[in-house]
């Protein structure tokens, strides 16, 4: 079975700490999903190697990793997750996370990527997800987390160059969901989304 040109996928969307790492986890579990978050992508690098410096470098005050180093390490890492036969283009759907998280980006990955469905989790409320950002820093040692002026930088960061990003696509398939409520509730409202699309044309892991 020959590789699809562009991979199925589903993009993720929403600011810093709404909840897209928890939930992309939990529905990567399921067959037939692949879920992969650039900020796990980059905190998993060596962190003395060049590119792990450049990330620490940016993310520690809250910024972007530059376009082009961004997508060119995630095509590596597809690649290897390709050969490592972790995740498979004919038959997976790829759940990204964390990425087009800018316009340039978006553009980019126009060639790699065939985006079926956005999830756009929204919340409003600022301070819970503050809140749940500081948790996560004491529970993983993110120091992106852990500084509340980094916190609120990245804020910035997401209304000024990720927001743009929903622009890029078809509003059609968009959904905006609420992130407010536990994650099993969260989950129940992407899902409602998702599995009665899976059967749409557009899903065909074949083409
Ligand atoms: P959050 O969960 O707060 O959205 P992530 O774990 O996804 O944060 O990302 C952490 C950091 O990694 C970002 O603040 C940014 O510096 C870098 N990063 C992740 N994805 C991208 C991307 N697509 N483009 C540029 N930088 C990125």
């Amino acid at each position: 079975m020959s590789t699809p040109k562009r991979y199925s996928s589903i993009l993720l969307i929403g600011p810093p700490g709404v909840g897209k790492g928890t939930q992309g986890k939990m529905i990567g579990a399921i067959p037939g999903f692949f879920h992969l978050a650039t900020g796990d992508m980059f905190r998993s690098l060596d962190k003395e190697s060049e590119i792990g410096l450049e990330f620490t470098r940016y993310s520690s005050q809250g910024l972007l990793v530059p376009d082009f180093l961004t997508v060119r390490l995630w095509r590596q890492h597809v690649d290897q997750l390709i050969a490592r036969e972790l995740y498979s283009p004919t038959s997976d759907i790829l759940l990204l996370d964390g990425i087009p998280r800018s316009q340039p980006q978006a553009e980019t990955m126009r060639d790699y990527i065939d985006p079926c469905m956005i999830i756009h989790l929204v919340c409003e409320n600022i301070d819970e997800m503050v809140r749940r950002m500081q948790k996560r820093a004491t529970e993983q040692g993110r120091p992106d987390d852990a500084d509340e002026s980094v916190i609120r930088k990245r804020f910035e960061v997401y209304a000024e160059q990720t927001a743009p990003v929903l622009a890029c696509y078809d509003q059609e398939i968009i959904y905006d969901i609420d992130a407010l409520g536990t994650q099993a509730e969260v989950l129940l409202r992407i899902l409602s989304k998702i599995v009665p699309a899976i059967a749409n044309p557009c899903f065909d892991r074949q083409k």
